[in-house]
């Protein structure tokens, strides 16, 4: 298992990313600085954040912590992605709204679920262990492996960039 990651109220665009991409990223939007430090440290989780502040703070505290530069989220994937060495793959998709794992479904078992134009079109479909939302790869699947891919480039080319002397 990767890092388990939690991600203050700046990142939730962020936190999506993460999920898709297989990652464990808790996400409080409204949480107070002292709040988000005590989660990190009690739960092991490393705090990525947008507030150089709190970064400090965390820190101070004994939290893994990581400011996060950049804009866009390809550019704060790529710079986490970079940081922690992660792989990024959407094929290991978790439940982008809460969290949770997916576990793969037979179409009988969310008749009802998705509209039947859907259960027709697609074969392969995922139900959240936690909040139940079924997904299936649908046409916003090409977006996102294309933004990933970005994400995976940018991450290369920033160490390569390092490397130069
Ligand atoms: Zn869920």
């Amino acid at each position: 298992m990767g890092p388990q990651f939690l991600l203050d109220g700046m990142l939730g665009a962020l936190t999506r990313w993460l999920r898709i991409c297989g990652y464990d990223a808790e996400y409080l939007r409204n949480a107070s600085d002292e709040e988000l430090i005590r989660k990190a440290v009690d739960g092991e989780r490393i705090l990525l954040t947008r507030d150089r502040l709190l970064y400090r703070k965390a820190v101070r505290a004994g939290a893994e912590a990581f400011f996060i530069e950049g804009d866009g989220d390809i550019e704060k994937l790529a710079s986490v992605s970079r940081r922690f060495n992660l792989e990024l793959d959407p094929e290991k998709s978790r439940c982008p709204q809460c969290d949770a794992t997916l576990v793969a479904v037979e179409k009988e078992a969310i008749e009802g679920k998705v509209p039947s134009r859907t259960l027709e079109a697609y074969d392969e479909f995922w139900i959240c262990e936690s909040c139940g939302k079924v997904y299936w790869k649908g046409s916003h699947w090409k977006n996102i492996v294309e933004t990933v891919e970005e994400a995976v480039k940018r991450s290369l080319a920033i160490c390569d960039s390092e490397n130069t002397l």
